[in-house]
């Protein structure tokens, strides 16, 4: 049985929702009946009808049922786990092998548990788990065939960069707010083509910092103090590996501080950013084109899906942050280019990296 889409699970797991909204008005009204309280237990019959019109209909209920009894799950997963072990565990350079069992693991605490889920209420989660899973092997993969330590080192040095950014933003909108402007100089501003591309370059700055996070939840050892395993790694491997992922750490935590002082900024001007659902993104398989994700080719920089040159063909539409490019020899996201030739290439001297791309 094929898995049901990212949108059929949601609609599912809003059908559980709906479900157990019906036993506890059941529960009240029986309350209401035991205690004599005849009116109000008429009132939640009627109550319990309307809500039992947003249940789903039965053949689709029916299939998720099937889905949840069977625990189709699917597994490749456990042998991508497997195969992804083994490249890992042959691979000839020692800080390599290191730096991806870290990924390794982290792709394996992202597959969904084997069995099938207890309710259908766990589906939608459980399926977005999966698809997450999917693409952190790819990335793993991407990651073994190039140099795990220029992968880490990228994403410091991004990371670094999109704090520095977003200190930059913050501080050109702290100047809007502050006493010499009137209201409506404020607003003729806020209306203003300069203020506009702003916070459109906003919006890109925050799918890259987004995309950042999926990388350090991919390749970074999370609460995992025993992360590196000493096993048969060099010892000045495991201590420039430890040191590399508690640099990037730091850096993750700097650009995060940065988004949420840039968002206080924002809220405090009553600004806000385009509405915007990570889920649907094409890099996570979501939205138009979610069933080509699996096979785009995964994007130089943050390794994750980019969409094919050319997009997805006539008549779709399409995601247009998560457009590609050729440059420096591989497929980039457009934006992911842009962020590195502008705002992360002149950094990589000041924290001692060289080129990875060049
Ligand atoms: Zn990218």
């Amino acid at each position: 049985m094929p898995d049901p889409s990212l949108q059929e699970a949601q609609r599912c797991g809003r059908h559980a929702d709906v479900c157990q909204r019906v036993d506890e008005a059941e529960a009240r009204k029986k309350a209401a009946v035991l205690n004599d309280e005849l009116e109000a237990a008429i009132q939640i019959k009627s109550e319990i009808t309307a809500i039992k019109a947003e249940l789903a209909p039965e053949t689709e209920v029916a299939s998720w049922r099937d889905h949840v009894a069977n625990g189709a799950r699917d597994s490749s997963l456990r042998g991508t786990a497997e195969r992804l072990e083994q490249r890992c565990r042959c691979m000839d350079d020692s800080f390599g092998r290191a730096a991806l069992a870290v990924a390794v693991r982290n792709f394996g605490r992202c597959c969904p548990p084997a069995g099938p889920p207890k309710s259908l209420s766990e589906l939608p989660g459980l399926l977005l788990r999966k698809r997450r899973a999917e693409q952190m092997s790819r990335a793993v993969e991407a990651a073994s065939s190039g140099s795990a330590r220029r992968t880490l080192e990228a994403l410091t040095a991004c990371l670094r960069a999109v704090a520095r950014l977003l200190g930059a933003c913050t501080e050109h909108l702290r100047e809007l707010s502050g006493p010499e402007w009137s209201d409506e100089e404020r607003e003729e501003a806020a209306g203003s083509d300069e203020f506009k591309g702003l916070l459109q370059g906003l919006g890109a700055a925050r799918r890259i910092l987004w995309r950042l996070g999926l990388a350090a939840e991919l390749f970074l050892p999370g609460g995992d103090a025993a992360a590196v395993d000493d096993g048969d790694v060099a010892a000045a491997d495991a201590a420039k590996l430890r040191e590399l992922h508690a640099g990037a750490a730091q850096r993750l935590g700097e650009a995060r501080s940065a988004w949420a002082r840039l968002e206080a900024e924002l809220a405090g001007l009553r600004v806000t950013l385009a509405a915007w659902e990570p889920d649907e993104c094409f890099e996570v398989g979501g939205g138009p084109g979610a069933g080509q994700a699996r096979s785009a080719p995964l994007c130089a920089l943050c390794l994750l899906p980019a969409m094919p040159m050319g997009g997805l063909g006539a008549g779709s539409s399409e995601d247009g942050g998560a457009v590609s490019s050729l440059w420096k020899g591989g497929l980039w996201h457009v934006n992911c280019a842009n962020f590195w030739a502008r705002h992360t290439v002149g950094l990589l001297a000041d924290l001692g990296l060289a080129d990875p791309f060049a």
